[in-house]
């Protein structure tokens, strides 16, 4: 039986990855998560009294507590997902980001380090750190080419700054003091508890409600899309199989416009909800201005994870998508509950409320 300490298990990612490993067996998870608007416990209820589950309110900032977490639950590894991760909110309000995408990963780190090497023999070889990026870090990609491991880093908002930071501390706790870290760059994640205020459950919402579909400029920017059940079973490999010191790219092999996307969304919402007043859907899609700073296009090659430890998406595109509306449609109280809560649909970004 392995310890997992994930952070921001209550998030979007994390929450998945709790159930993922919970579910798989062999692991007991604790979650610290400082539940901020997008933390959201209604997500985990199922797990609240599952024997090989603790959740924990707090700040991966708060190295006392982290500390006492690590030693008190004699943690085999960390998973850190804990972060600030909205683009359009880190325009308007960056100093949240710095404080726990780059000095709270900093103090996980430190007291990572602190414990790991009071450990010993088996413990202390086995113990891994694995930090969750994003491919927001390597900037824009022009029509063509691929993000490798090996592509500079060139964030362009506070966000992927931000994050850019924490992985460079990741890496040099590795190369400085032999923390056996492993950091995962991923893509574009859609599925099942995203919080209502990204593309995916956002437009579902709206559509339902035969609201306009704000899409930001001409709707060309390219993501490449990755099914958050595959994002998990990839950080699981990782976690398992990887290399420490090393990174990898995670991709869902599915590049798509914005404009793709949510004509895809549209159209599974046709035929999912046939009595809906507002089809065809697609009607609903209005262009606001451009964000600031919007990169065109990333796309990931997962091509080492594939070849070095053998992880593939389960998931296409289509099959994908299919999936997360027909949760939304069935989740709706869940979208609700978390609509109710502090999530404000004004605090979207300046720059025309789209996607
Ligand atoms: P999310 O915003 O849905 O969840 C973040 C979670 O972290 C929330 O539960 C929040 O309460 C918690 N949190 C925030 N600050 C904290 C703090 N100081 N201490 C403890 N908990 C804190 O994010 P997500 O979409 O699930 O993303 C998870 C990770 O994956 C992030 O690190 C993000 O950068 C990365 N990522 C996400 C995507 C994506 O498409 N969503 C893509 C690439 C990388």
């Amino acid at each position: 039986m392995k310890t997992v300490l994930v952070t921001g298990g209550a998030g979007f990612i994390g929450g998945n990855f709790v159930h993922f490993l919970v579910g798989k067996g062999g692991f007991r998870v604790v979650n610290l998560d400082k539940l901020t608007y997008a933390g959201n416990l209604d997500t985990l209820v199922s797990l609240e009294d599952h024997p090989r589950y603790r959740f924990v309110q707090g700040d991966i900032g708060d190295g006392k507590l982290v500390a006492r977490l690590l030693k008190g639950e004699g943690v085999d590894a960390v998973v850190n997902f804990a972060a600030e991760s909205h683009v359009d909110r880190s325009i308007e309000e960056p100093a949240e980001f710095i404080r726990t995408n780059v000095l709270g990963t900093f103090n996980l780190l430190d007291c990572a380090r602190a414990y790991w090497n009071a450990l010993e023999g088996e413990a202390k070889a086995g113990f891994r750190f694995l930090h969750v990026s994003t491919d927001e870090v390597y900037g824009s990609l022009g029509a063509e080419g691929l993000f490798t491991e090996s592509s500079p880093y060139a964030p362009n908002s506070p966000y992927s700054a931000s994050k850019a930071s924490s992985d460079h501390l990741v890496r040099a706790w590795f190369h400085t003091y032999g923390l056996p870290v492993l950091t995962t760059n991923c893509s574009n994640n859609y599925g099942p508890y995203q919080f209502p205020e990204k593309l995916v459950p956002l437009f579902v919402h709206k559509a339902l409600k035969g609201e306009p579909l704000p899409i930001y400029g001409d709707g060309a920017n390219v993501r490449d899309w990755l099914y958050v059940e595959d994002h998990c079973s990839a950080i699981a490999r990782v976690l398992a199989t990887g290399r420490p010191g090393e990174v990898y790219n995670v991709g869902g092999n599915s590049e798509r416009t914005n404009l793709q996307v949510i004509d895809t969304l549209c159209g599974l919402l046709d035929e999912l909800v046939p009595d809906s007043p507002h089809r065809p859907h697609a009607r609903l899609k209005t262009f606001v201005p451009d964000r600031p700073g919007h990169d065109l296009r990333y796309a990931i090659d997962a091509s080492k994870l594939k070849n070095e430890l053998g992880w593939l998406p389960a998931e296409t595109f289509d099959s994908g998508m299919r999936r997360t509306v027909q949760w939304y449609l069935d989740n709706g109280d869940w979208v609700e509950r978390v609509m109710d809560g502090s999530y404000r649909g004004e605090r979207l970004g300046q720059s025309g409320d789209g996607i």
